[in-house]
This record gives C-alpha cells, sequence and structure tokens, in this order.
C-alpha cells in the first residue's frame, strides 16, 4: 500500500496544484477558496520563501528557480509537450499489456479510439498554425471580426508586429507573433490557442478528457473483477461489501484493495493516475465550453473581468452607435466583416467618473469619437452586449467551421444559420 499511497498522494497534490493555478485566475471564482489557494500559493508562498532565502543565501536560490520557472512558462519550447506525451505513453504501455488481454472485442475496438484520437488531436493542435497575422493575409484578417468598440476599439497597432491590431486579436509574446482571435497561449501543446487551431484544441480536451475517465473505469471493472474472485463478499464500494451478512469494516475493505493494487502495480497505479486527473481534465474542457457558450475566449474574459471592475468603481460609461453608419475612417476600421452583426455601442471608462465630455471627443482614441446621444453609466456586464456571442449553437459553428455563417461578401446578407440575432452579455 505503500507505493500506492505515495503514488495517489503526489498525483492527487499535482492535479490539484494544476486546478488551482489554471482556475484560480479565472474571475467567475473570483471570491472563492479556489482565488484564495492561488493567492497563497502563487504570491504568499514565494513571498516567504523568498524572505526567508533573502536572510540564508541573499536570493540566490529563488532567483535561479525564479529564472527556472520562467524559462518553463515564457519561452517557447517543448519542455510541458514533450512530458505530456511521454505521461500518455508510459501510462499507456503500463496499462496495456495487463488489460489488453481482458478486453472484450468492443472495448478493444472503442479502446483504440480511445488512445489514437489525443494523439492526433494533440499533433494537429501542435503543428496547425493558430492564426499568425501577417502583412499579407492582413487584410483578410481584419475582416474577420468587426470591432465591439468595447474590448477592442479601431485604431491601435501592435508595436512588434506594426500592423494594426484586427479585433479579438492579441500579440503572444512567447511566440511573438499577432494571433487572431487570441485565446491563450498553452504551454502543454507549446503553441497559442486562437483562430485557426482552437477547434483540435477543444477536440483535445475531449478525447482526453474521455481517455482518462474510460481508462480509468475500465481499470476499476478489472481490478474488481481480480478481487471478486479472490474476495467474493467484497465490493468497489464499501457499504456494498459484506462479510457474513454484516457490514465490511472499512479496514478490512482497504486491505483488500491493497492486496488488488498489489496483484496488478501497473494497472491499478495508471488506473488511479487516471482516476485523479480526469476532473482537472473535465474541468478545463468545461471552461472552454463555457467560454464557447458565452462568446468569449480566455483572453477577453480577463478583460471583461477588467471592466466589472471599472463599473464597481463608477467609471464605465456607454452610449449607441448607428450600426448601420457608414465607417468614416476606413484607414482603421474595414468597412465591412464576415462577422453577421456589427457593433451598437461603445463602451469607454473616464478618469474622473463623470460621463466623457468634450474633452475625451477631442483628446481619446479615435473610438472615443464615434457614438451619438447621452452618456449613460454602466453598473453591471449584463447591461452591456456581447458583439461576438450570436447562441451557443452559432459560436459553435464559428469555432469549427468559421466562414460558414459569415456574410456574403457581395450581398452582405449573413448566411446559414447566423441571421444577426445579438447576444447578450452572460
Ligand atoms: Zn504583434
Ligand atoms: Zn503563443
Amino acid at each position: 500500500m505503500g507505493l500506492i499511497a505515495t503514488i495517489a498522494l503526489i498525483t492527487l497534490g499535482i492535479s490539484f496544484m494544476v486546478f488551482v493555478t489554471f482556475f484560480g485566475r479565472l474571475p467567475a471564482l473570483r471570491r472563492t477558496p479556489i482565488a484564495w489557494l492561488h493567492k497563497l500559493i502563487w504570491v504568499y508562498l514565494p513571498n516567504g520563501v523568498y524572505a526567508l532565502d533573502e536572510r540564508l543565501t541573499g536570493g540566490r536560490a529563488t532567483n535561479s528557480c525564479s529564472r527556472f520557472a520562467n524559462f518553463i512558462m515564457y519561452d517557447q519550447h517543448p519542455t510541458i509537450l514533450i512530458f505530456f506525451i511521454l505521461l500518455l505513453t508510459i501510462s499507456e504501455s503500463l496499462y496495456l499489456p495487463t488489460a489488453w488481454p481482458l478486453l472484450s472485442p468492443t472495448h478493444k475496438f472503442f479502446g483504440t479510439i480511445a488512445i489514437l484520437c489525443p494523439y492526433i488531436f494533440l499533433y494537429l493542435s501542435v503543428t496547425t498554425d493558430p492564426g499568425t497575422i501577417t502583412p499579407h493575409n492582413h487584410v483578410s484578417e481584419m475582416a474577420r471580426y468587426p470591432y465591439d468598440f468595447s474590448l477592442y476599439h479601431p485604431g491601435s497597432t501592435c508595436r512588434t508586429c506594426n500592423l494594426l491590431k484586427p479585433a479579438r486579436s492579441k500579440h503572444c509574446s512567447v511566440c511573438k507573433k499577432c494571433i487572431a482571435k487570441m485565446d491563450h497561449h498553452c504551454i502543454f501543446i507549446n503553441n497559442c490557442v486562437g483562430a485557426k487551431n482552437q477547434h483540435y484544441f477543444v477536440l483535445l480536451l475531449l478525447t482526453t478528457s474521455v481517455l482518462t475517465l474510460y481508462g480509468g473505469i475500465l481499470g476499476l471493472n478489472i481490478l474488481s473483477t481480480k478481487i471478486l474472485r479472490r474476495w467474493p463478499n467484497w465490493a468497489l464500494l464499501p457499504w456494498n461489501a459484506n462479510s457474513g451478512g454484516e457490514g465490511m469494516e472499512i479496514k478490512q475493505w482497504l486491505m483488500i484493495w491493497a492486496w488488488g493494487m498489489q496483484e496488478a502495480v501497473s494497472l491499478g497505479a495508471v488506473t488511479l493516475l487516471a482516476l485523479l486527473t480526469s476532473p482537472l481534465v473535465w474541468g478545463l474542457l468545461g471552461y472552454h465550453v463555457w467560454l464557447i457558450y458565452s462568446g468569449t475566449t480566455t483572453n477577453e474574459s480577463m478583460k471583461w473581468s477588467d471592466w466589472q471592475a471599472e463599473m464597481d468603481d463608477g467609471f464605465a460609461f456607454k452610449r449607441g452607435i448607428d450600426a448601420g453608419r457608414r465607417k468614416k475612417n476606413l484607414r482603421i476600421e474595414p468597412a465591412w466583416t464576415r462577422w453577421p452583426v456589427e457593433a451598437e455601442q461603445i463602451l469607454v471608462r473616464t478618469e474622473s467618473g463623470r460621463p466623457p465630455g468634450r474633452e475625451l471627443d477631442e483628446t481619446g482614441t479615435e473610438g472615443g469619437l464615434v457614438g451619438e446621444g447621452e452618456w449613460e453609466p454602466v453598473w453591471r456586464l449584463r447591461d452591456v452586449e456581447n458583439l461576438y456571442d450570436i447562441g451557443f449553437w452559432d459560436n459553435l459553428v464559428d469555432v469549427f467551421w468559421p466562414g460558414y455563417m459569415y456574410r456574403d461578401p457581395v450581398s452582405l446578407e449573413p448566411r446559414g444559420r447566423g441571421r444577426g440575432r445579438k447576444g447578450r452579455r452572460r
């Protein structure tokens, strides 16, 4: 039991750390223990260690540690990708020799698909260009999405690439390029997740979630069959087990478990690993499905959370834009885009907490000039429209078949399902 318990504890610990690291910064979890733990692990603990190290070695140890962490997180290299592939491959080669001969033809068939799919979608996520913006494709990328005058205002230039930033794009400091519909830079695939590989990334998450759950349940099944042959009164759940009419003591139940694990150590260890990491992968998949449902990206959900803070402070104002207006400054804003809807509002912040006056119109960004009517304060994200949310199904279509619902460039009428329904921020 010693070895198994150690593996279980380490895996559980690592999964939990990864979970807190990924989810701790999410706006949705801001006032939860997860966010608090994120602060503890990534702010207070490092600060404490740093203070201690300052006294002991003059800060040398933490210096090299932080250089290593920076290298892992913010440099482009395949270390984590290789670790991920090794974790998959080694686990499978430990698991399959015991499990394969015991599987029915149906499970052999689905098992083969479940094993192959993550490799295929990992390969496609890694090798597909996420949507690099170059001088060559800049005109077409500018026409991908309209500016929403909330998160993205026309006229801002990437200082590194020296190109106007298309709506929803972002410069990745790791890849050193501007990426269309940038979601985030993912160290597991050593690539950005953007407009052109987002669907492969979602499929990678989906197939990995299925693999871990499927492998875990199948492993549990094989182990309990093994155990039941020797201990017929045992059961997978302690309250179902019984020894001679009475309930089985938890201690005895655990001892029999340990016996079963020792009978098939590698299968048992991988089953445990699969079951412990499964919730993490399902969680990441759920988060990305939620992003698609809300018509947003990881990058934009951070921006919306900044806007929430501005709204809480009373610094956010909006007014209407005529969606059918003729765009005046075609140098910075494309005349038409392939997206079925256009911005109908502008959202700005002021330093003073008073509605923008003439000074903003004169000195503000070029985006600050558009719109008409009175400025009104905005207190809640719900009162702001998200231009990029056109309903769950159409958002999904935009991820998997971009172009299907886009407007016809000749008639400017929406094609396919996207008929210009406007979504609201959720
Ligand atoms: Zn750039
Ligand atoms: Zn990147």
